[in-house]
C-alpha cells in the first residue's frame, strides 16, 4: 500500500528517523558504557550488560494507541529493511540507520493454533509460534539480525575494522551467525566453536555450508562458552553469543510480534519458552516490559520458562520462594533431547534475575514461573504435537510438556490462552525422532519408547515380478504395466482397501 494513502498522523511516523541514546548498562555495578566499542562484560566489574536507551522517555510522548497503529500500518509498507524484526524499529535499535539494517527475512513467524485433539491433550487453548520458520530455522536469527546490523553500521560509519565473529553454540547460534556473516561477505569472517558430537548433523552442515570456520571442542556447550569468553577478553574478536547485548535487542521482537498477533491484549495469555543460556527468556521478558512501559499493552502476560531435569539451573534457582535466600549454582548437565537448551551455567542468569524482579513487581509472583520436565515428557510432547500437524523441535516439545505440567499443578489457569515457542524446526532435530523410532537412546537419556508413537517406512516388494525399475534395467510397456498393477494391488492389500466396482 502507498504511504501517501495512509492517514496524515501515521504518514509522518511510519518511516522512522534514527534516534535514541543507547548505552551498555552493567547489571553488577550500574555503570553505563558507550556503544562505540563492542563490549560483552563490564570493563569495571566484569558483569553482564543490557542495552538501554537513555532517551527512552521520548517514546512515551506517543500514546500506546498510536504505537499500535504505527506498527500495524508498517505491515503494509514495502521497505525491505523493515520487513523483518525492524518493523519495531524504535523498540529494537533506532540508533542504527535503516539503510544499514540487515534483513534476511527473519521474524514474523506463523502463529498456528493447535487442533482440537492436541488442545485437549494439553488441557487449554493454545498456539505454537513457529520460530523454526526463520531463515536458519531457529529463533536465533532475530538476535543475529540486530547484532549484525550493528556490526554492519559500525563498519560502514564508525570505522570498525574487518570483523572476526566468534561464537560457541549448541548448534543454532552457529548456524545463524554463519548465515548472517556470510551475507556481509569478506568484511566478516565467521568462526564457530561447537561441543564435539553434541550438535545434530543438520546443525553442523549449516555453518559449513555458509563457509564458516567450524571448530569442534571436547566437552559440552558450557566448556565452549568459556573458551569463547577467553578469546573475546583477550583477542580482537566479536562475540556473537547472547552475552552480546545486541542479540537480546533483536530477540525482543518475539514479544512484539505476539502482542501484534493478539491485538495487543495479552491479559489472559501465557507465553511459554524453553530456557538454555537464558537469552531468549531475557528478551521475552524485556520485550513485554517495554510494551507495557509505553502503554502498547496494558497487562503483562504470564511467562513460563521450561527446563529439562537434565539441565535445570534456572528451575532450581526459583524453587526457593524467598528471594533473599535464593542462590544461583550452575549444574552439570546430562544428555538431553532438548540439546539446544542443554546448558548448566546460563550466561544471562543475572539478566533473568533483574528482569523477573521487575516483572513480578508489576504483575505478581505468578507472572513468571519455571517448570521442570522429564526427557520422556519432552519427547512425547514433540511427537504428539507433530502427529497433530505441527513442526515442533525437541525444545518446542519441552515447552508443550512444560505447559501441560504447569496446568496440571495449577500454576497456569485453564481459562488462559497459551503461546508456545517452537524455537527451531523439527528438521534440525531429526536425530532424536530417529533414536525414538529405532529405540536406541543411550541409557543416560532415560527415555522409554512407547510403540504407539513409533513409525517406520515399509518396503513394498510385489512378488512374482521378473523386472522392477529398481534393478536399473529398462522395462517393456507390458512389464511396466504389470509392475504398476502388482505394486498397486500389494499396497491396496496392505491398506485393506477393496477395488472400486466399475458399472
Ligand atoms: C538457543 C536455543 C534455545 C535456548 O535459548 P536460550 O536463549 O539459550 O535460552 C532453545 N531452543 C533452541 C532451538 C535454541 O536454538
Ligand atoms: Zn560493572
Amino acid at each position: 500500500m502507498e504511504i501517501s494513502s495512509f492517514p496524515e498522523d501515521i504518514k509522518k511516523l511510519v518511516i522512522p528517523e534514527p534516534s535514541g541514546r543507547f548505552v551498555y548498562h552493567c547489571l553488577g555495578c550500574g555503570t553505563d558504557w558507550g556503544i562505540d566499542e563492542l563490549l560483552y562484560t563490564c570493563p569495571g566489574c566484569n558483569s553482564v550488560l543490557l542495552i538501554e536507551d537513555r532517551d527512552w522517555d521520548r517514546l512515551k510522548k506517543i500514546p500506546g494507541e498510536m504505537w499500535r497503529r504505527i506498527f500495524d500500518y508498517r505491515k503494509m509498507i514495502d521497505v525491505p529493511s523493515m520487513k523483518g524484526i525492524f518493523l519495531f524499529y524504535e523498540l529494537i535499535a533506532p540508533v542504527i540507520p535503516l539503510e544499514d539494517v540487515i534483513c534476511l527475512g527473519e521474524g514474523h513467524t506463523p502463529v498456528v493454533e493447535a487442533n482440537g485433539s492436541l488442545q485437549e491433550w494439553v488441557g487449554l487453548r493454545f498456539f505454537v509460534k513457529n520460530d523454526g520458520q526463520n531463515p536458519s530455522a531457529s529463533f536465533k536469527d532475530r538476535g543475529m539480525a540486530s547484532a549484525f546490523s550493528f556490526i554492519n553500521y559500525a563498519m560502514k560509519k564508525k570505522g570498525m575494522e574487518r570483523v572476526l565473529a566468534v561464537c560457541a553454540s549448541t548448534g543454532d547460534t552457529s548456524a545463524s551467525a554463519a548465515l548472517y556473516a556470510a551475507y556481509l561477505g569478506d568484511r566478516v569472517k565467521s568462526v564457530v566453536l561447537l561441543p564435539h558430537g553434541k550438535v545434530t548433523p543438520q546443525q553442523l552442515a549449516q555453518p559449513l555450508g555458509n563457509g564458516a570456520t567450524v571448530l569442534e571442542i571436547p566437552g559440552v556447550f558450557d566448556d565452549c562458552m568459556k573458551v569463547v569468553e577467553f578469546l573475546a577478553d583477550n583477542y580482537p574478536v566479536a562475540l556473537l553469543n547472547s552475552k552480546n547485548a545486541w542479540r537480546i535487542k533483536g530477540q525482543e521482537s518475539y514479544s512484539y510480534e505476539i502482542a501484534q498477533a493478539f491485538n495487543y491484549d495479552l491479559e489472559n495469555y501465557v507465553i511459554v519458552a524453553p530456557i538454555g543460556n537464558a537469552g531468549n527468556i531475557t528478551a521475552i521478558l524485556s520485550g513485554f516490559l517495554n510494551l507495557y512501559d509505553l502503554g502498547i499493552i496494558t497487562a503483562l502476560p504470564q511467562v513460563v520458562g521450561v527446563q529439562s531435569e537434565h539441565a535445570n539451573p534456572v528451575y532450581l534457582y526459583y524453587l526457593e520462594p524467598d528471594s533473599k535466600k535464593r542462590r544461583f549454582s550452575p549444574v552439570k548437565v546430562k544428555p538431553s533431547v532438548a540439546q539446544a537448551a542443554m546448558i548448566g551455567n546460563p550466561v544471562s542468569m543475572p539478566r533473568v534475575i533483574y528482569l523477573v524482579d521487575k516483572y513480578r513487581k508489576i504483575a505478581g509472583d505468578e507472572s513468571f514461573i519455571v517448570e521442570e520436565v522429564k526427557e520422556q515428557e519432552i519427547m512425547e510432547a514433540m511427537l504428539i504435537a507433530n502427529r497433530n500437524g505441527h513442526i515442533v523441535c525437541t525444545q518446542g516439545g519441552e515447552g508443550i510438556a512444560g505447559l501441560r505440567k504447569a496446568l496440571r499443578r495449577g500454576a497456569v489457569e485453564k481459562s488462559k490462552t497459551a503461546i508456545v515457542d517452537s524455537t527451531a524446526h523439527i528438521l534440525k532435530f531429526l536425530v532424536f525422532q530417529e533414536k525414538y523410532f529405532a529405540n536406541n537412546f543411550e541409557p543416560e537419556f532415560e527415555i522409554e519408547v512407547n510403540d504407539a508413537l513409533r513409525n517406520f517406512p515399509k518396503l513394498v516388494s510385489p512378488s512374482g515380478l521378473e523386472k522392477t525399475p529398481a534393478s536399473g534395467v529398462s522395462l517393456t510397456k507390458a512389464e511396466f504395466d504389470l509392475f504398476v498393477r502388482r505394486t498397486a494391488e500389494e499396497i491396496a492389500d496392505l491398506l485393506g482397501i477393496e477395488r472400486k466396482k466399475k458399472d
